[in-house]
């Protein structure tokens, strides 16, 4: 391929001629490893047919490894300055590819499909750490034309996220996940492949579309409403951790067993499809 990747000279000269002084606030925290960007490019599964959405961009290192392989690239990023250096280093390093990469400065926590020149197939990312679950979740929400997204977060995050029911670490990013689609965890990332180097491991974490449940936006709030509730306090059985969403516990006792669900059971055990039923039987209100 004619696309050059960006490696740690590389990296180190575009913050220098920008003045970047990384923030943490931003989890800006670039990657300078040519195999790192290969491989998530590689397990994402992206290729030619696809339009990927890149979120955080940064200084362009696996938006260049995504124009090796995946037909276009609209990238969103925040930082204004990052954003307004993309287009030259694509023109420089991917000059071939360069009609086939967009970058938008805006918030992905709420960035909608209006706002971009093209609709994805895809997302991948290297997410910023403090708000990768929130936005990964938006983005799959709002974005239903995306079938398959490949994201790098925090490892013990995509540990989470890829959970199964009855595990320690399953909660309410796992459920949720799990409401678009398949989760899987996807490979690991060492500190050493980014510059500065962040004090945690990485992990990449894979979802496949299934829309098993639909698209509905009330009904997907609806459920993660009940999603939440059952896991504030996740100590106690569904009867009581449910009776304030409720309104009472014999309410709740009384949707737990419309929805099959025992109602001495604790939240963690149970699967996304139980929180559908009871959002459902909430929803036709039974009683
Ligand atoms: N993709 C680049 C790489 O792998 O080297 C940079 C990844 S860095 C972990 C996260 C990037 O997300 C930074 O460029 C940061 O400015 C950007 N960012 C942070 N918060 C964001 C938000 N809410 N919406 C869009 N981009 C954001």
């Amino acid at each position: 391929s004619d696309v050059r990747l960006l490696g740690p000279a590389e990296i180190r000269g575009l913050a220098a001629e920008l003045g970047v002084r990384p923030t943490k606030q931003l989890g800006q925290n670039f990657v300078h490893d040519a195999n790192t960007v290969r491989r998530i490019v590689a397990v994402s599964g992206v290729g030619p047919d696809d339009v990927v959405l890149e979120v955080g961009p940064g200084l362009g290192s696996l938006t260049l490894a995504l124009l090796q392989t995946a037909g276009r690239v609209v990238a969103v990023e925040i930082d204004p300055v990052l954003a307004g250096r993309l287009p030259q280093t694509i023109e420089e390093f991917a000059p071939t590819r360069r009609d086939d990469f967009d970058v938008v400065t805006a918030d992905a926590m709420s960035v909608l499909p209006a706002q971009l020149p093209v609709t994805p197939t895809a997302l991948v990312a290297n997410l910023p750490y403090n708000v990768a679950v929130p936005v990964l979740l938006h983005l799959m929400a709002h974005f239903p034309t995306i079938k398959t997204a490949l994201v790098m977060v925090q490892a013990e995050v995509a540990d989470r996220l890829a959970a199964d029911p009855g595990s320690r670490i399953y909660g309410v990013p796992s459920v949720k996940a799990r409401y678009f689609g398949a989760v899987k965890r996807a490979g690991a990332v060492g500190r050493n492949v980014f510059w500065p180097e962040p004090k945690i491991e990485s992990g990449l974490v894979r979802i496949d579309r299934r829309d098993e449940f639909g698209t509905d936006a009330d009904h997907r709030r609806a459920t993660f409403t009940a999603i939440d509730a059952a896991f504030a306090q996740r100590r106690k059985t569904m009867r009581s951790a449910l009776s304030g969403w409720a309104g009472g516990a014999p309410r709740a006792e009384e949707l737990l067993r419309a929805a099959d669900i025992d109602p001495g059971i604790r939240g963690e055990k149970l699967d996304v499809a139980d929180f559908v039923r009871l959002a459902e039987a909430a929803g036709t209100s039974v009683a």
